[in-house]
């Protein structure tokens, strides 16, 4: 039997992911508990025009804190992952 190889296409140009500003992520406790990625705290970097360049969120209580310092707002964020145990509120 014979395979021949398929002709590959030139791969499609990809769309900025949705998460191209995210420079850190959390797993909170409650992520960690159910190993769920997606109950994490983000951060994000909003851009240098912004005040509060820098911000994050938690997918678990729905907290959110910004600030202009990165390292700064990564050790809120750290803190706040190890000690939130919400769950994200059920979707219908
Ligand atoms: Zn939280």
């Amino acid at each position: 039997m014979k395979f021949r190889r398929r002709q590959q296409a030139a791969p499609e140009p990809q769309p900025v992911a949705p998460h191209a500003n995210v420079i850190a992520r959390f797993l909170t406790v409650s992520g960690a508990a159910l190993a769920n990625p997606e109950i994490a705290v983000v951060v994000e970097d909003r851009g240098d025009r912004r005040v509060d360049r820098y911000a994050y969120a938690c997918a678990g209580c729905g907290g959110s804190y910004k600030s202009d310092a990165e390292g700064h707002l990564c050790e809120l964020a750290q803190r706040h992952a190890k000690e939130c145990t919400a769950l994200p509120t059920p979707r219908p």
